[in-house]
């Protein structure tokens, strides 16, 4: 084989290296083992006209420059603005909880009281973690803070991770903070939208070089016979390019149940939260995010579960001192085993990268290569 880089995994990160090294006019093998590049941003239209995101909705999201100018080459952007919504106390309320929430919730006089308590404690357009506001020593804010971790954080978390908020690394739930505005979108960066004709149209042209070779279909397994001298750029879970050898790092997955409906619109918002209901976590309906027109529509319920190898897909690395070292440990066997490996993306990384971060994570990777 000439191909010098081999890349395994289609995904936003393996595409985004394949295509630097292909401006840079090196060759760029990628091997993917499913049957479409994008990896979990992989999308497609339906027979009604819908783009669905085959793994749950994806919100390009930054404040990343170079990631936004980046993707930016490959596609036009639907101008989006995020906007979630969760079934609390009976009524949709905006999520992250905000100074529209409690007035959506509370009687006026407490609802202007927190109000007014938080911005002295906190300022106004301040993001408070959940942990955080549960600290303070205040007895409205404790109610408050009670309120939104019982009522948003507590049993949407067990459902999603299996374990309390306070178990979890604060990054997770401090992702999704009472942030002290009336600011309704989800995120608050200054570059946000969908790719105008979806993510695998964005990916397709990334790909889309006379330096590049996909292959799908194929796994590491299958080539890596042929590359032995090659520079390898991973994205995949480190375990198990190294056979799972001192056991499996855990992920969390998620099942989605796709449905579609004889009506035009199933709810009122692209992503409804239920965090004190049910099952499942969210449901997403599709047509929202590039206003497609359809009589009918699309949604899908959400079902985390933890990873099992071969009956669901990795999508959440597990952040925690345990399961970090025992990454370390593969990366340091990995390394050893090829003198020329990198790995990059949310699985090869080991961790809970949005795309925007992944893009920058090996934006800046390949800047020192
Ligand atoms: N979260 C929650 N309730 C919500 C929304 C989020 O408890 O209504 C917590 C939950 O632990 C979740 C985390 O915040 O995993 C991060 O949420 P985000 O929406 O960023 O997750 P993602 O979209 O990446 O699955």
């Amino acid at each position: 084989m000439t191909v010098k880089n081999i890349i395994v995994g289609a995904g936003i990160s393996g595409a985004t290296v394949a295509r630097v090294l292909a401006d840079r006019g090196e060759q760029a093998l990628v091997v993917d083992k499913k049957p479409h590049i994008g990896g979990n941003c992989y999308d497609y239209y339906d027979r009604n006209g819908i783009c669905i995101h085959k793994y749950g909705t994806h919100i390009f999201h930054t404040d990343v420059k170079p990631a936004w100018d980046f993707v930016s080459r490959f596609t036009e952007w639907h101008p989006y603005m995020h906007k979630v919504v969760g079934l609390i106390d009976g009524q949709l309320v905006p999520i992250p909880f905000n100074l529209n929430s409690m007035r959506q919730v509370f009687p006026e006089a407490l609802a202007a009281r927190l109000e007014d308590k938080l911005i002295a404690r906190f300022g106004f357009n301040k993001k408070v973690p959940i942990l955080e506001l549960r600290k303070t020593d205040d007895d409205d804010l404790n109610f408050l803070a009670e309120y939104v971790y019982q009522k948003v954080f507590l049993f949407y978390t067990m459902k999603q991770w299996g374990v309390k908020p306070e178990e979890l690394d604060p990054a997770v739930t401090g992702r999704v903070p009472v942030y002290v505005s009336r600011d309704d979108r989800y995120f608050q960066n200054r570059w946000q939208g969908i790719p105008q004709k979806g993510y695998t149209a964005m990916l397709e042209k990334m790909l889309a070089h006379r330096n590049i070779t996909v292959k799908l279909d194929t796994s590491w397994n299958d080539i890596k016979q042929e590359c032995r001298d090659c520079r390898i750029f991973y994205t995949g879970p480190v375990d198990e390019l190294m056979d799972w050898r001192f056991g499996d790092l855990p992920y969390r997955s998620i099942t989605l149940e796709f449905r579609e409906y004889d009506r035009e619109f199933f709810q009122s918002h692209s992503v409804v939260n239920y965090p004190e209901n049910y099952d499942f976590t969210r449901i997403g309906e599709y047509k929202y995010f590039l206003n497609d027109i359809s009589p009918r529509t699309v949604v899908s319920f959400e079902y985390p579960s933890a990873y099992r190898r071969g009956v669901n897909e990795p999508y959440y690395p597990i952040a925690g001192e345990e399961n970090a070292a025992l990454h370390e440990k593969y990366l340091a066997a990995a390394h050893a085993e090829y003198p020329d490996i990198h790995f990059l993306g949310r699985l090869g990384d080991y961790r809970y990268y949005d795309m925007d971060k992944a893009v920058a994570r090996t934006l800046k990777l390949m800047e020192n290569l």
